[in-house]
């Protein structure tokens, strides 16, 4: 057996999680729901271990199992939870971290959906949940919103979605710790491979593995990787009560899909330095923002490779004439897919405003700066030559 522990990311994503010396190198998918008892001591051991054995697929399915394994030991964390997709992994999270009363500090620009649930949604407001949304980059402001009473949860999202504003991970922890509350941090847009928020001092780091880890738009589902066994035990049991397990299809999915990961992100990041340089220099571009350009406000983060091992492949930016201008760029590109969704091979275009933060009310968008103009693109593995050539082929007609 080989010891996890020495192997570098790549290696570890495609062998953590199944070792084989001899049969199929990936596991087997296993779709039965239920599983045979041999006796009815057999069926009774079983449900007094509450271990792995074979019972029904909602409590424990070999390809979640192995999947969950993969990622805990990409993340560094104690364990993780895999789930039907990335908001039932959010909504679990609020569940088991909340109750009658609680206050929650966020990133304003946080994913829509994971806002408007602490918003709008009839369980939390039936809860009475409150909810403080602050820039989290700015440390003061984080501090100051803890420090309302009954303040249960930290949830940061970094960068940001879809402003790609950098939280400084170390700092969130602190304040966290100081208050006696868990940190969750929402760590779709750089995946495992280019930031371990649990290595940074989070309790909790959360995918819509829908997206990088995946990879491929071929699949719908979540994780929740804990720092510690009591916090995984107690996530693991709110997805089984509720069901919002993963399938077995899925899971295969996301396990094949991990084994590219670095290779993926290393070409996209490639790309998307290059995509932003070109939009930067664009006449028709108003602003990017973008972790790798030196503008960015907290480039040093990044560049100093104390939190994210790179800048990624997700920017935004602007049209000089604004959103109505930016149409015709975005119903004119070819290979760049007008499209939500992001992290995967392919290249995707969204305008936020009106797509995936149409459910932010406009005035807390604005407050979010999530502006009006605002364009969001994630870079894939395609010949960048290729893009640059369905960018000036569109900016052509604008
Ligand atoms: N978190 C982020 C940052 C997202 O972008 C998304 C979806 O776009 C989600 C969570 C929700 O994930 P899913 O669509 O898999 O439910």
């Amino acid at each position: 057996m080989t010891d996890d522990r020495k192997l570098g990311f790549n290696s570890l994503a495609v062998h953590a999680g199944y070792h084989v010396k001899k049969g199929p190198v990936n596991p087997p998918i296993a779709r039965s729901s239920t599983y045979a008892f041999e006796t009815c001591e057999d069926g009774a051991a079983r449900f007094a271990s509450s271990g792995k054995e074979g019972i029904y697929s909602r409590l424990h399915n070999p390809n979640c199992d192995a999947l969950e394994q993969k990622i805990a030991a990409l993340e560094g964390g104690y364990g993780s939870i895999t789930t039907a997709s990335g908001m039932a992994a959010v909504d679990v999270m609020y569940y088991a971290f909340l109750e009658p009363g609680s206050h929650v500090v966020a990133t304003a620009s946080l994913y829509g959906a994971s806002r408007s649930i602490l918003e709008k949604d009839d369980h939390y407001r039936k809860w009475g949940v409150s909810a403080t949304f602050v820039d989290t980059s700015d440390v003061d402001k984080v501090r100051q919103a803890v420090a309302i009473p009954h303040t249960k949860l930290l949830y940061v999202e970094t960068p940001a979605n879809p402003t790609m504003a950098i939280t400084d991970l170390e700092q969130m922890a602190k304040i966290a710790r100081d208050a006696g509350i868990p940190l969750v941090v929402d760590n779709t847009f750089c995946s495992p491979y280019l930031q371990k928020p649990i290595e940074l001092g989070a309790d909790v780091s959360l995918h819509s593995m829908t997206k990088s880890i995946g990879g491929h738009a071929n699949a719908i589902g979540g994780v929740l990787v804990t720092r510690d066994e009591e916090t995984c035990f107690k996530l693991k049991h709110h997805v089984m009560n509720r069901g919002a397990v993963l399938s077995p299809d899925s899971a295969d999915l996301f396990f094949t899909g991990l084994k590219t990961l670095g290779l993926r992100m290393e070409r996209a990041q490639q790309n998307a330095i290059a995509i932003a340089e070109y939009l930067g220099n664009h006449p028709r571009v108003a602003w990017v923002t973008y972790p790798g350009l030196k503008d960015h406000p907290r480039y040093d983060l990044v560049e100093s490779g104390r939190q994210m091992r790179g800048p990624g492949c997700m920017m935004v930016f602007g049209v000089s004439g604004g959103y109505e201008t930016a149409t015709v760029l975005l119903n004119n590109l070819n290979l760049v897919t007008l499209a939500v969704s992001l992290g995967g091979v392919e290249s995707l275009i969204q305008h936020p405003a009106s797509m995936t933060h149409a459910g932010v009310s406009r005035e807390n968008r604005l407050q979010a700066e999530i502006t009006d103009d605002m364009v969001r693109l994630s870079i894939g593995i395609e010949d960048v030559d290729d893009l640059i050539a369905d960018f000036d082929q569109a900016f052509a007609k604008v």
